[in-house]
């Protein structure tokens, strides 16, 4: 690190502790709680944003026992037992408490650049401070992601509870009769879904009639295809994932791609995919969109994966890459053909502007698709194209928003829509007695700012040294300064409470280690 950069995060890190703790205080140990299993858990003063986008309430104290969410109710009301014998005891007073986050789209990484891996704890940590509790991730190494899951149902790793599932692909499979066998052998080696792309029409009425009898749920990423949204919502596909797939069923004809396209050129890929929605027709939009929603298909859109299509030098520049982004990861994300979602060689104005004409045209067909009583759901699909993991479901959260929906619909998107999408409705999503004590501890109202919930934390107002609205009224005598704040102080899962800021003190020990390895590796080379 430069002495600037030094500058810099020495500037951060006053200005963060100011925001946290406005009396200068010695740096604290890891505190007792952090992942460890109380046996009950009394969380106090809290107030509570419930899941299904009704108005929060409170304060209120919340009792988990043995994992699972026993009792809410006025503070005074806590029966005495429960407070007096209970093992551990989080004050959320001035803080926030929501369901954890399900992450619809993901996927697990131990390596991304080749030759410099990457620790799984680094993707796991940064998943958990953005307030994923739950991931679904949509195609991976089958089998460690289903060891992981084990060891996350067993609490013997700490991570976010895991979902797998596997990628069916023609190009793996083939033959109809060869899908549904691998479809049936999967299932028996204990897949939670499938996962579905690129697929011609009978090929997906095999897939999609071996999983309806074998129970499985299914995702897909549609592609530029035979099949649009239309094959898949009649043939009963859970989710949609992505923008793929629906304005081509909306299209007059196909698409209106140069005869010089290649797909598997990701400047051709992503440059026109840019370009489908403003091709699409609106009438057969709202179409579409109203067979999705008759079909009961989901709509997990990703928005945040594709941003830096719109705005490359934000993508760039993010502020946490100085202390939080793996080596792997920054090699991987440079523009490269090899690499997946790098597809940056001299991005233009125009390619931009066409792909912020196409999230608004998107993102208003996934409002209208809501409104009408579509289920939205929150991905982030991180790990490629400068999103990093946390990060990226932080941002889709404010996209949502940009999407034009309220604050407590985003976070219901996040978490009581992502586990109706899972099947985990009757357990999971909501701050209710019986269920999982999946809970986010946050610093500060996310529905005043979602980016509270940011594992960097947010910007925030301070009045005479305190935080408050910047639409506070001012006097002649305040004293207004600006810091860092907010962030989500635990991640709670299965009852077990993680404590974010350890969580990012962690990956930044990884980031260094692994910085200073490469330094170390690389300077006798020429
Ligand atoms: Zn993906």
């Amino acid at each position: 690190m430069n002495a600037a950069l030094k500058g810099l995060a020495i500037a951060a890190a006053l200005a963060l502790g100011v925001a946290a703790q406005p009396q200068p205080q010695p740096q604290p140990a890891t505190p007792a709680l952090h992942a460890r299993q109380p046996r009950r858990l009394v969380i106090k003063n809290a107030m509570v944003i419930y899941g299904n986008a009704k108005p929060p309430y409170g304060p209120v104290d919340i009792v988990v026992q043995d994992g699972v969410i026993t009792y809410i109710g006025a503070t005074s009301d806590v029966p005495s037992g429960a407070r007096s014998t209970s093992d551990a005891v989080i004050d959320a007073a001035g803080k926030y408490v929501m369901p954890g986050i399900v992450n619809a789209h993901m996927h697990w990484h131990e390596e991304r650049q080749p030759g410099i891996p990457q620790p799984i704890q680094y993707e796991r940590n940064l998943y958990l401070a953005a307030g994923v509790t739950t991931a679904r991730e949509v195609g991976g190494d089958f089998d460690k992601s289903k060891r992981w899951q084990a060891e996350s149902n067993a609490h013997t790793i700490v991570a976010p509870r895991i979902l797998v599932y596997p990628f069916v692909s023609k190009g793996r499979t083939g033959s109809t009769a060869e899908i549904r066998a691998w479809i049936r052998d999967i299932k028996r080696k204990g897949a939670d879904g499938l996962k579905i792309i690129g697929m011609d029409r009978d090929q997906l009425e095999a897939v999609m009639d071996e999983a309806h009898t074998l129970g499985m749920r299914t995702a897909t990423h549609i592609a530029v295809e035979e099949t649009t949204a239309k094959d898949y919502a009649e043939l009963g596909v859970n989710s949609i994932e992505h923008f793929y797939g629906v304005a081509e069923a909306a299209l007059k004809g196909i698409q209106d791609f140069p005869p010089d396209t290649s797909y598997s050129n990701e400047i051709h890929r992503f440059g026109r995919a840019g370009e489908l929605y403003a091709q699409a027709d609106p009438e057969r939009l709202h179409k579409i969109i109203d067979l999705m929603v008759e079909k009961h298909v989901a709509w997990d859109p990703t928005f945040s994966i594709y941003e830096a299509s719109r705005d490359l030098q934000r993508a760039q520049a993010q502020p946490w890459f100085r202390d939080y982004l793996h080596p792997s990861l920054e090699e991987y994300f440079k523009s490269s053909l090899d690499n997946h979602g790098s597809y940056f060689f001299g991005w233009t104005s125009t390619q931009e502007a066409k792909w912020k004409q196409q999230y608004r045209i998107w993102m208003d067909a996934v409002r209208e698709f809501a409104s009408k009583g579509g289920l939205v759901t929150t991905g982030d699909d991180a790990g490629y194209i400068y999103s990093m993991y946390g990060f990226g479901i932080s941002r889709e959260l404010e996209l949502h928003e940009e999407a034009g929906f309220h604050p407590l619909e985003v976070i219901e998107h996040a978490t009581w829509n992502g586990a109706r999408l899972i099947g985990m409705e009757d357990r999971l999503g909501k701050v209710r007695e019986g269920f999982i004590a999946d809970l986010l501890i946050v610093n500060g109202n996310p529905l005043e700012n979602l980016k509270l919930l940011n594992p960097y934390g947010a910007d925030i107002m301070l009045l005479n040294g305190r935080p408050a609205s910047n639409y506070s009224p001012l006097g002649p005598d305040d004293k207004v300064t600006s810091a860092r704040g907010g962030g989500i102080e635990w991640t709670i899962k299965d009852g077990i409470p993680y404590h974010v800021p350890t969580l990012m003190r962690e990956v930044r020990e990884m980031v260094a280690r692994a910085r200073a390895q490469r330094v170390h590796t690389t300077a006798g080379q020429p």
